[in-house]
């Protein structure tokens, strides 16, 4: 089968277009499709931490991303107020950054996109992938939809960077090897003039909800609620209402948005199911949440996007380079990947099991312990800190890929 791209990338977000972003300036012959016209918006709140930042200003797209507006966010804030315990920790500097920041979608993927095509990437926007071309048991192409045509594609290997629900995922059968059902849907929404400060990134657990409050661009603030699956039937027929509601049960929410005035829906995801799966096979690859997904509430869904995109590009780059065996490149990305992901989707897990209930002990002790150890907090929100074992059970050692071929 004669290849013609040397690979092609299915989604354009944060995890396919920094792919074909790494793999054009390394000067391969990139095609990416995406359903989505860009500038465009996705179901998603924003904030992304230090690491994030760093590994944006090393691929020189931080310019662009600060001109969005969005305020540095240089500090986090905890607070439990059924338990009567808060604390505030201050970013450690990490080789020079100092804040994260929470750029709405719209504008983060559109500056990313752009950069794809600037490195040499050709972005077919309006695209969507319908089916995979096999040959001798290896995916070869992709079967593409536009308004006009459906078209084949072929290339020497297909990235699926298409989210949670990737259907390249489901048409290679990736194996999951950890996952865990749908557990504290998420809802969100903008408002404006909400009071408080504009450089932090403010958490609440009560013993019903869990809410995280994100300043953003255009002097707007994103507000997320999340709470326990059982009530998401009863939620979602009313979830404006209840919403409005869960911001006023909270007497400090309630008293700081009281002027504020809701710019735009309120949008919930609600199928949050947590998973890592196998992300290599025969002529295909997967990345960001196509491979991982953790659960949004602890906000890290982007940089990691961003990190396994890196190392994807660079694990392939030397493979299609003829550096070093596919079969080595590609188990190293897996592995690589697995030592960030895995803690991440075991944290992450851990607090949205706690959503609409009472603080774990453990957590109370450690939370109550870091109100009066500021330099201790620091260290915590910078995630220097091990997280607390409320009781979960841990999970078992992940396999490596083992039919990684390109
Ligand atoms: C409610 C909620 C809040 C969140 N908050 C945060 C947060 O604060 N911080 C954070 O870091 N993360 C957060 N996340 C997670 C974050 O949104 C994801 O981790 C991130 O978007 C993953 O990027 P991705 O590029 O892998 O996938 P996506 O962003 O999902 O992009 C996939 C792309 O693939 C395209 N696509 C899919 N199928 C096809 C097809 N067949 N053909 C063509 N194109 C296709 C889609 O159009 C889309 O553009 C949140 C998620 C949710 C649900």
């Amino acid at each position: 089968m004669a290849a013609i791209w040397d690979a092609i990338i299915v989604g354009a977000r944060c995890a396919g277009a920094v792919t074909a972003l790494c793999l054009a300036r390394r000067g391969h012959r990139v095609l990416v499709l995406d359903r989505a016209h860009f500038p465009s918006d996705t179901l998603s709140t924003h904030f992304f931490g230090r690491e994030t930042v760093l590994r944006l200003a090393d691929l020189d797209l931080l310019d662009p991303v600060l001109a969005t507006g969005a305020p540095p966010l240089t500090r986090m804030r905890v607070a439990a107020p059924d338990a009567g315990v808060e604390f505030t920790g201050r970013f450690r500097p990490l080789l020079g950054f100092a804040a994260g920041y929470c750029v709405r979608r719209i504008l983060l993927d559109d500056i990313l996109v752009r950069a794809a095509r600037a490195a040499g990437a050709e972005v077919r926007e309006g695209v969507t992938v319908t089916g995979l071309i096999w040959h001798e048991g290896q995916v070869g192409g992709v079967v593409a939809q536009d308004h006009r045509r459906r078209y084949t594609e072929l290339g020497q290997v297909v990235v699926g960077a298409d989210g949670r629900h990737s259907w390249m995922a489901r048409w290679v059968r990736a194996p999951a090897y950890l996952s865990a059902p749908a557990t504290a849907p998420c809802y969100y929404a903008y408002y404006r003039g909400l009071a408080g400060p504009r450089d932090v990134v403010e958490q609440f657990h009560t013993d019903r909800r869990d809410y995280v409050l994100f300043p953003t661009n255009d002097d707007l603030t994103c507000v997320l609620v999340a709470l326990p699956q059982s009530e998401v039937g009863t939620y979602r027929m009313q979830h404006e209402r209840h919403f409005e509601a869960d911001l006023r049960a909270v007497r400090e929410l309630a008293d700081r948005c009281a002027d504020a005035e809701r710019v735009g829906p309120v949008r919930g995801a609600t199928d949050l199911e947590s998973y890592l799966r196998v992300p290599a096979g025969p002529g295909w690859l997967l990345v960001g949440d196509a491979a991982v997904h953790v659960h949004p509430l602890t906000a890290r869904g982007i940089g990691l996007a961003v990190r396994d995109a890196l190392l994807l590009a660079e694990a392939l780059a030397t493979a299609l380079e003829g550096l070093r065996p596919p079969q080595e490149a590609l188990a190293e990305y897996h592995h690589l990947r697995d030592l960030e992901s895995r803690p991440a989707y075991e944290e992450a897990l851990r607090a949205a099991e706690r959503t609409g209930r009472p603080l774990p002990p453990p957590v109370l002790r450690l939370w109550s312990a870091l109100a009066a150890q500021p330099e201790a907090a620091d260290r915590y929100v910078s995630g220097e800190l091990a997280q607390p074992v409320d009781g979960r059970k841990a999970t078992d050692e992940a396999p490596t890929p083992d039919r990684a071929t390109l």
